[in-house]
């Protein structure tokens, strides 16, 4: 029990700093006759609701967004990679879980499962910003949902292999780093690490997601390993990537997004740094598929390809090659600049810039 305890205690504070936790919500821990259910003050619940999950962990809760959302009663189909990756082609809204990795409750908000907290904390995350992203599209036109076997086929990819560093690091199962005394360009890739924190801690991501990379001369660039925590990131683990035919070298393998970053570095010798964020407000134009603009700043919005692929890159570098910012179709944001900071201070600009049009 003190094992739940401390795991609940953790779950609590992140969701609260999140505002997706309230006097209502309930923590399901564990597995067999070691499960338990605690309700928002950390006393012993009944279970009932959870009694078809068949995860580790799942909280049911609410946020603005999703509250509002469920009372309606209608699914979500998935209307970004993120999402299909996480829940699939479309979260159903129930009167209690099933066997799948999140629903809407009826009414009432959402249950989302995870086999680690990380995995959970990121679940509710996205759960409330596909609320946020449904209940605002209309003003943007609409959502454009994603293709079911698509979503299928990524969801898949996500449990069985872009889940693994976070979920091996969960369970104490990293691999050991090399080490760091004669790593070269040793503050560039602290410079990465501690931007893509910034992101975490700025909610311009949710978990893994996102990347951070910057340029260390004509022909090579720094980029964040793929699937790592930004919390777990050493140097040595930040890997070097060569900007005229992508090479790198053995290690932790870097972004699923390195070609992306690479494109862009090719088309723009003036970027030295690269921030790809998943953030809520840019997911709404996002979803939407429609140009980000504001006064003196036109983002325009980039074709959609799957993420990862050669054709989202290429499709990427398109839009950069002639603007510092881009919506990526049904995925993210992406900013350029010429230095970490004013690169993060774009993504900032742009997530608060899509807000004030939704009026979030
Ligand atoms: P990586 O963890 O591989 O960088 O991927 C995150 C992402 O945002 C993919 O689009
Ligand atoms: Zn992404």
């Amino acid at each position: 029990m003190t094992n739940h305890q401390e795991v609940f205690e953790s779950i609590r504070s992140q969701l609260t700093a999140l505002g997706l936790f309230d006097s209502r919500s309930l923590a399901m821990l564990g597995d067999g006759p070691d499960r338990r259910v605690l309700d928002a003050e950390g006393n012993e619940a009944d279970g009932t609701l959870f009694a078809a999950v068949a995860a580790p962990m799942a909280v049911f809760t609410a946020g603005r967004f999703s509250g509002a959302y469920a009372a309606g009663g209608k699914p979500l189909r998935a209307c970004t990679d993120d999402m299909a990756q996480m829940f699939g082609p479309r979260v159903r809204c129930l009167d209690a879980p099933g066997g799948a990795p999140a629903c809407l409750i009826r009414g009432r908000g959402f249950v989302v499962t995870g086999r680690f907290t990380g995995e959970l904390i990121a679940a509710a995350i996205l759960m409330e910003k596909m609320c946020m992203a449904a209940m605002l599209s209309p003003a943007l036109g609409g959502l454009r949902t994603l293709a079911g076997p698509l979503c299928a086929l990524e969801h898949r990819v996500y449990l069985q292999k872009y889940s693994r560093p976070a979920r091996q690091a969960a369970a104490g199962e990293a691999p050991v780093p090399a080490g760091i005394a004669d790593v070269p360009d040793l503050a560039l890739r602290r410079a990465v690490i501690e931007y893509g924190q910034h992101l975490v801690e700025r909610r311009l991501i949710q978990a893994t997601w996102g990347n951070v990379s910057a340029r260390i001369d004509a022909d090579r660039f720094l980029i964040t390993p793929s699937g790592v925590d930004y919390g777990r990131i050493r140097p040595e683990e930040v890997v070097e990537v060569r900007v005229s035919d992508g090479a790198f070298a053995e290690g932790l393998h870097p972004s699923s997004e390195r070609k992306l970053h690479q494109l862009v570095y090719k088309v723009r010798p003036d970027i030295r740094a690269i921030i790809h964020t998943h953030s809520a407000c840019c997911q709404v134009f996002a979803a939407c598929g429609k140009d980000l603009q504001g006064p003196g700043v036109l983002y325009p919005c980039a074709w959609y390809a799957v993420s990862g692929s050669k054709k989202l890159a290429e499709n990427t570098a398109a839009v950069m090659a002639g603007h510092d910012g881009c919506v990526m179709a049904n995925h993210g944001f992406v900013a350029g600049a010429d230095s970490l900071e004013k690169a993060l201070a774009r993504a900032v600009e742009a997530e608060a810039l899509a807000g004030r049009l939704l009026q979030a």
